[in-house]
């Protein structure tokens, strides 16, 4: 493993204006110029490094950006104020009126409801496709898409993308491979597998912390130059940034993501395995039994496991609830939307993250009404935690 994205991360060094240790924190909207001149080509973009207004740019998003283009291994990255915020714009950047995106049917519900009802009002269509089927995603691809977008690991039904594959079929169509890596990050590098266009909600795994909501686009200087644009950029012109405080916190969680993500990893491969055997269905990438398990190994950067996502089917709605209840009260984790936080987190999607997508197309998917979805949390005693989950089990009759 040539790439290792955290030792990139690492190898980055900055200094804070007076020597710190952690870079300054950029406190304002607006900068000055020494001359007027300098102020007229920052605004043409031809003044390399200097700061105009901090919905473009500020020092410390950018701090926050190069650290997340290490990680990807893309050229450069432009932070949002939320996952929602990297998504929506690198979409409406991509595709003109009249444009056609093909994306995963199983994606997080509100870029779901994005492309399927928001979207199209600006002429924009989508196909939704069965990702793990690259004659299906072949077959939807039409003269006018431009697009092809899915996560790394699907949401919630886990279900991984072959990135390799899917970069050939974009390159074939002249299309753009955009790829959310919310659920996987360090885990899968697409970047480095193939995607033009990374996306990550920072909210999640990459801040960890649970205390704010943050996004970022990983991808080619040319891209996020575009989507700056003082006169066509849709981060620039829809105005989803992120604040500069929130961008210094967020990188200062960056800083144990690979310690953490190896924790989250090592925590939900236990459970599921012990599970597994207690014989429940469960839907973990790094179980021999999930059908793309050799398809992870293949693409993934071994030392940081098969992320922290798992999920299990009880059979039904009031089972599920009941259990997430009683594993709440026994203080296990908390019955939330969500995920990457230090405590376990679980919710049934079906009802919950992904309530946007209709039932019919829950069915069609896959996606039952019992399935319940964790984030496993970094607990230091998971034997312990396991335990008191199958005793949970066991009294609501899931075992
Ligand atoms: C949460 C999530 C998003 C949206 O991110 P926000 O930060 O909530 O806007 C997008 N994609 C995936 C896979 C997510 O889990």
């Amino acid at each position: 493993m040539s790439f290792d994205p955290a030792d990139k991360v690492q190898d980055l060094q900055y200094f804070g204006e007076f020597g710190g240790v952690n870079p300054s924190i950029s406190d304002s909207s607006t900068y000055t110029f020494l001359h007027a001149k300098t102020m007229m080509d920052t605004f043409e973009g031809n003044a390399e490094g200097c700061y105009l207004y901090s919905r473009h740019s500020s020092p410390s998003n950018l701090f926050l950006g190069e650290a997340l283009a290490a990680m990807e291994g893309t050229e450069t990255a432009n932070v949002a104020a939320s996952g929602m915020g990297a998504i929506t714009p690198t979409l409406m950047q991509l595709c003109n009126n009249g444009d056609h995106i093909v994306s995963s049917r199983t994606i997080y519900g509100g870029s779901y409801a994005f492309l399927k009802n928001f979207i199209p009002k600006f002429g924009v269509n989508t196909t939704f496709v069965d990702i793990t089927s690259l004659e299906k995603i072949e077959a939807a691809i039409q003269e006018n898409t431009k697009v092809l977008f899915c996560e790394a690991v699907s949401n919630p039904l886990l279900e991984i993308a072959d990135i390799r594959e899917m970069a050939k079929i974009a390159k074939k169509y002249n299309l753009k491979l955009v790829v959310d890596n919310t659920f996987s990050p360090l885990s899968l590098s697409p970047g480095i597998l193939g995607a033009d266009v990374v996306l990550h909600s920072l909210t999640k795994f990459i801040n960890g912390s649970s205390d704010t909501v943050g996004g970022v686009i990983c991808g080619t200087q040319q891209f996020i130059n575009s989507l700056r644009s003082v006169n066509d950029g849709a981060s620039m012109l829809l105005g989803p940034v992120m604040d500069s405080l929130r961008s210094a916190s967020v990188l200062k969680n960056l800083r144990t993501l690979h310690i953490r993500i190896k924790k989250h990893s090592e925590n939900a491969m236990y459970l599921a395995k012990k599970f597994e055997e207690d014989g429940i269905k469960i839907i973990y990438p790094g179980l021999k039994s999930h059908p793309q398990h050799e398809l992870y190994k293949s693409m993934y950067n071994e030392e940081y496991g098969f992320g922290g996502m798992l999920a299990f089917d009880v059979g039904s709605l009031k089972k599920a609830d009941d259990l997430m209840e009683l594993m709440q009260n026994r203080n296990l984790g908390y019955l939330a939307v969500s995920l990457g936080f230090y405590k376990t987190l679980f919710n049934a999607p079906g009802t919950g993250t992904s309530s946007e997508i209709p039932e019919e197309e829950q069915k069609k998917m896959g996606l039952s009404d019992g399935l319940i979805r964790m984030s496993i949390g970094l607990d230091n005693n998971i034997e312990r935690t396991y335990q008191e989950m199958k005793k949970c089990m066991i009294e609501k009759g899931v075992l």
